[in-house]
């Protein structure tokens, strides 16, 4: 092994240390839910992204076994190489369906989606606006790509700014493409891209949409079908992604667009290209969780009831959760070390939680994550919150005393 490098890896994982910047994951002794075992205890759990409890749900299990019954463990080679199955098929024609679109190709995370789609359609010559709190999956897809996209040149508006984002579009006349990317609802403060607004202003000066509905897909629009639904504006969005990952509760991610737009990145686009497609099991329960999405209002009943619940008692209790209109409800340190301590003092009062420090969020901006679920019961929730209150007040995080 090279010493050099060894060493160059202890010395930057000692200054993370030193900087509270140092992550490890926590190990879970059970399925997700809302409680789970960690270290041999029982905590409530408000760190998944399992919003609708899907991940756990035996129904999905159920799906799974039998996926893997019919087709298999794996997918065995890429699709257009190895050949992609009739589940495959049933699933893009089911999300199709369920976003109301042409039609949806799957990738294998909702990472890949981005990394694919957004290279493949933006290169030379074009130009990716971006608003500045876009998910590290955007922005790795962004670089991938030979447009124009860096903020040291301009291309990024400050969050949510549309006057910024219209004095870019105006610069931008002269690109062959332009296209503007935004989470739809972003996944470490919650709130709800201005999707109209964005629309319109892509309208006026002949620019492409595209919206990372990661978080909005199973909690916003008709059925949980993401911002597009949830505003209106069927039709008006080229290129929506959606994970399968978070509240649909398995894994992939993908985009949902025109025919043509599937065409090209089942010929152009990256993953699709050169990663092995998700296994039968995956596909098998995601058909399901679909199924239950379409047919089931109660999980996200549930599941925004929990939120507003959880919000408003934070809030009442003096903590600042940073404008959260989702159940991603942020709970703001500021300082690094803070959220750490927050998040190991809460452990120990029996909930699980995690601090976000930078590069997740900006420096200065630490917080902790809270992410009440459908599964949750008022007893989950108020359990935590009476642990909330006692380890904000230790540390100083409640800001305002009611
Ligand atoms: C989690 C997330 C992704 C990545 O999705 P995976 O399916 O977990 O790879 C992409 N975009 C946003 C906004 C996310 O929050």
């Amino acid at each position: 092994m090279n010493a050099g490098f060894q060493q160059w890896l202890r010395e930057s994982i000692d200054q993370l240390k030193a900087q509270n910047l140092y992550k490890q994951p926590p190990i879970l002794e059970s399925p997700q839910g809302g409680r789970v075992r960690i270290g041999g205890r029982e905590v409530i759990n408000l760190a998944s992204n399992n919003y609708l409890g899907l991940a756990n749900d035996p129904r999905l299990k159920q799906a799974a076994i039998e996926a893997v019954q019919q087709f298999g463990a794996g997918a065995g080679a890429v699709r257009w190489l190895g050949g992609t199955n009739t589940l495959y098929e049933q699933l893009e024609q089911k999300l199709a369906e369920f976003k109301k679109t042409e039609a949806v190709l799957v990738f294998q995370s909702g990472f890949n989606a981005n990394s694919g789609a957004i290279p493949s359609c933006f290169g030379e010559g074009d130009v990716i606006i971006s608003d500045e709190l876009n998910h590290a999956s955007i922005i790795d897809g962004v670089r991938l790509s030979s447009a124009k996209y860096k903020k040291s040149e301009g291309y990024v508006y400050e969050h949510k700014n549309m006057n910024h984002l219209e004095d870019i579009l105006k610069r931008c006349g002269h690109f062959k493409k332009r296209l503007i990317v935004t989470d739809g609802v972003f996944s470490m403060d919650g709130d709800i891209a201005p999707l109209p607004e964005i629309v319109a202003l892509a309208e006026k000066y002949d620019a492409v949409v595209m919206v990372d509905d990661a978080h909005a897909s199973g909690v916003l629009g008709e059925h949980g079908s993401g911002t597009t639904s949830h505003f209106g504006l069927y039709g008006r969005v080229d290129i929506q992604l959606g994970t399968l990952s978070k509240a649909i509760g398995v894994i992939g991610g993908y985009i949902a667009g025109s025919q043509l737009l599937k065409e090209w990145l089942i010929n152009r686009g990256r993953p699709y290209l050169f990663s092995t497609a998700l296994p039968p099991a995956a596909v098998g329960a995601i058909l399901k969780a679909i199924e239950i999405l379409q047919t089931d209002p109660e999980p996200m009943r549930r599941l925004w009831d929990n939120a507003r619940y959880w919000k408003e008692n934070l809030q009442k209790l003096g903590f600042d959760t940073m404008g959260s209109e989702t159940p991603i409800t942020p709970v703001f340190c500021g300082d690094e070390g803070i959220a750490q301590q927050m998040e190991r003092q809460l452990y120990e009062a029996g909930v699980f939680v995690v601090g976000i420090v930078y590069p997740t969020v900006p420096r200065g901006k630490a917080r902790v994550r809270t992410m009440p679920n459908a599964t949750h019961t008022r007893k989950d929730l108020d359990d935590a919150l009476e642990a909330f209150e006692k380890v904000g007040k230790a540390l100083g995080v409640i800001h305002r005393w009611v």
